[in-house]
């Protein structure tokens, strides 16, 4: 595995933990810190594998559980994985399924063998265990696959311990099952809001020599500055020379104050999900483009975005879009929303090669009004009653 993947660490930030790196795959290079857009069911909804690469995506991610339920995991691997499946020649990573055993579900049985489950599909019985978890990736083939995780409510002290445990065990499983020589497998690190169990975690998994560390279970509820602690004792305790992953976060505010504390790839349904909804990413905040005051709006979403949905269409019409259901605009906003993230990373390494990270960050962040804790807790039980993905 030394010779297909290789992380290089080519410049650290002097006034923060900021890292510039470069992560080989046997799908290309990843540039980080990177943000890869999330493809639930090996597509990135409302855009093609073409328009990805004109953004300048390098990475984007694949669900296991829903590809593992539909089409099946044996369907991919016939039609020679996901790469081919879904005509994507990039990187691509696939979690374990985990998150989504535990997020979506339905009448869940943990034991330290494994999960049993039923489909949120059509309640189907299904069994997870992490052995089978790391087989599933290998028939669908992605670069960067992930060890199957408890991922616990995360202020439940006890709750945490005994799940971290089961967590623990499963990343030497996950290790021992694996086969393939051609994919890196990740560690997850849990253990909820409390530092003694992230510490605990990190060392522990450390202690496994993966090629690349995730932080899990952070953006599930907990505040930000709950987020920065954890962060702050994980990041230092993983190694130097190995990617770290902040899984499912995906504010622009979140990549900064995760990019200054050492993380190298996010992931997050966020943009996608957004533009769906007509919200749009600005430097000066997020707009909703349905608001009556874009009717008659000749500007674009945001003036001077390299995008094609600003170089090409005014608010008003992308309003109008929307408005009259068009399924274009969901096209044209997800677009806008995934090149904003993708421009965001790509700034913020031209900021750490040029040394001037931080000046970059309080910059974008003196700009950008950030949305209140209780208000995000709200819109995502709003998204768990009307079951999300
Ligand atoms: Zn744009």
């Amino acid at each position: 595995m030394a010779e297909t993947f290789d992380f290089t660490l080519l410049q650290t930030d002097t006034g923060s933990r900021a890292r510039l790196g470069r992560f080989r795959t046997p799908h290309g290079d990843v540039h980080t810190p990177a943000f890869a857009p999330v493809g639930t069911q090996a597509t990135v909804k409302a855009l093609d594998p073409r328009d990805l690469h004109e953004l300048g995506a390098e990475l984007i991610l694949a669900n296991t559980y829903h590809l593992y339920l539909r089409p099946g995991a044996d369907v991919v691997a016939e039609m020679g994985g996901l790469h081919a499946f879904m005509g994507w020649d990039g990187p691509i990573l696939t979690d374990s399924g985990g998150f989504q055993v535990f997020s979506l579900a339905e009448n869940r049985k943990v034991s330290d063998e494994g999960v049993v489950f039923g489909s949120h599909v059509d309640g189907s019985r299904h069994t997870f265990t992490p052995e089978m978890a790391v087989g599933v990736q290998e028939q669908l083939g992605a670069d960067i696959i992930m060890c199957f995780d408890e991922c616990p409510e995360p202020h439940d002290r006890a709750y945490n311990e005994e799940a971290l445990a089961r967590t623990h065990a499963w990343a030497a499983r996950c290790r021992a099952a694996q086969r393939r020589t051609d994919q890196a497998l990740f560690g997850i690190v849990q253990g909820g809001v409390f530092p003694d169990l992230r510490q605990a975690s990190a060392e522990f998994l450390v202690g496994l020599d993966f090629p690349g560390y995730a932080i899990g279970g952070l953006s599930v509820g907990e505040s930000k500055a709950q987020m920065h602690a954890m962060l702050d004792v994980v990041t230092p305790l993983l190694p130097e020379g190995k990617p770290r992953y902040l899984m499912g976060v995906g504010a622009p505010e979140d990549l900064l104050e995760g990019v200054a504390r050492g993380i190298d790839l996010f992931d997050c349904v966020l943009p996608t999900r957004l533009a769906r909804n007509a919200a749009l990413f600005t430097h000066q905040g997020r707009i909703n483009i349905r608001n009556a005051q874009y009717a008659r709006d000749p500007a674009p979403v945001e003036e001077g975005c390299g995008c094609y949905t600003c170089r090409t269409f005014s608010r008003a019409y992308l309003r109008h879009l929307f408005k009259a259901g068009e399924i274009l605009a969901a096209r044209l906003a997800t677009i806008h929303n995934v090149h904003f993230l993708l421009q965001l990373a790509r700034d913020m390494r031209a900021a750490i090669a040029e040394d001037c990270f931080g000046a970059f960050k309080d910059e974008f962040l003196a700009g950008y009004p950030i949305i209140p804790h209780e208000v995000r807790a709200a819109n995502r039980e709003r998204r768990a009653q009307s079951l999300g993905r």
